[in-house]
């Protein structure tokens, strides 16, 4: 699939739940958000029919997200199906890490991140903002920091093929970290990558004061690291630029810079599903289509539900709205990152 400004459309980011057991607050209100009505949810069946067809379309790429993909119930039958679907040469998982390291069923020894491997998921994205306990359950909501940390060693312990870590640059909460937060990802052979904040919870989330620039968060980095050293070449399937740091034994790190990288969106290659089946096709826009309809209608075939991806894909903007003084619409908890 191909839209009208040359983005090849390969990857799939679905959303499986708008629940969470965190309360990030750069990706949900701080007041009371309300969750979806169960029903107006795609159940697992609906979820992999999409994606059967979507790889029939060209995808090869799917990542499943939340809210918290692994609150879900019956998550590890679902990624067991997920792994059948033949065509898709990369399943991963974002996730915050609290729930990996727990038996998959009672009294075994098989954690959930072992069972995740052994469905077919190649990739874990973690996020992990900070190594400080008190920033974390200030950021999260929660105190899982421990639950995090023994995550990502189950993560890594389970042998995904990667395991990377997403870290939301906040001026003021994590910029006096960035090194140790490179150490951390260092010792434990994690590739590590820097977000920019998005406007994708409440408009006031990004001010100049919360905000911190890639450009600027690689500046504090090269004070204490030295020159990091770009790797144009080395690329994640995503729009994350990468850069090695010195004398750390080849270690890379990513800055992904949705707000300040003018040439961000050239490289899209994405969709999204939303949990309650809006296909959208960029994050920061708030075009989104009701694949639901399609998919609860008996008249409607496999071919129905391809014709939708491509008009998705036709309508998909050239670049995202988020430097145009973007008001937040669907939250980030709602749509899947
Ligand atoms: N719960 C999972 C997790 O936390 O990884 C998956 C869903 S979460 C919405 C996916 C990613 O979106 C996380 O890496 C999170 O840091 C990122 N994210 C959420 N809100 C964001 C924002 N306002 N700006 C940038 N990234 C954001
Ligand atoms: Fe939950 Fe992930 Fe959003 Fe945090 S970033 S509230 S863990 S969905």
């Amino acid at each position: 699939m191909e839209d009208r400004f040359g983005h090849h459309i390969s990857y799939l980011r679905v959303s499986i739940t708008d629940r969470c057991n965190e309360r990030c607050r750069y990706c949900m209100p701080q007041e009371e958000q309300e969750w979806l009505p169960r029903d107006d949810v795609l159940s697992y069946e609906e979820i992999l029919r999409v994606i059967r067809v979507g790889v029939g379309m060209g995808i090869s790429k799917v990542r499943i997200t939340g809210g918290e993909p692994l609150t879900r119930r019956n998550v590890i039958w679902f990624f067991e199906e997920l792994g059948k679907i033949e065509g898709i040469n990369d399943i991963g998982i974002s996730t915050n890490a609290t729930l990996l390291a727990k038996p998959a069923n009672e009294g075994e020894s098989l954690t959930v991140a072992d069972c995740l491997v052994r469905a077919g998921v190649r990739t874990a994205n973690i996020s992990l903002d900070t190594l400080d306990r008190e920033t974390y359950a200030h950021n999260a909501g929660r105190d899982y920091y421990d639950l995090a940390i023994a995550g990502i060693d189950a993560a890594k312990k389970a042998g995904f093929e990667a395991v990377k870590i997403n870290a939301v640059l906040m001026r003021g909460q994590n910029e006096h970290e960035l090194w140790d937060l490179v150490e951390f990802a260092r010792e434990r052979e994690l590739l590590l990558r820097f977000i920019e904040l998005m406007p994708v919870s409440s408009k006031e989330m990004l001010t100049d004061a919360n905000f911190l620039p890639t450009a600027e968060a690689k500046k504090i980095l090269e004070y204490r690291l030295g020159a990091l050293k770009p790797l144009p070449e080395f690329k994640t399937n995503g729009p994350a630029s990468y850069f090695e740091v010195p004398d750390s034994g080849g270690q890379k790190i990513g800055f992904i810079g949705a707000m300040t990288n003018f040439h961000f969106c050239d490289t899209c290659n994405k969709l999204r599903l939303t949990c309650d089946g809006k296909l959208r096709p960029c994050l920061g826009s708030h075009l989104e289509f009701d694949m639901r309809d399609v998919l609860r209608d008996p008249e409607m075939t496999d071919d129905d539900v391809a014709k939708f991806f491509l008009n998705v894909v036709d309508r998909k903007p050239e670049q995202h709205e988020f430097r145009d003084n973007y008001e937040p619409g669907r939250k980030m908890i709602a749509i899947g990152g």
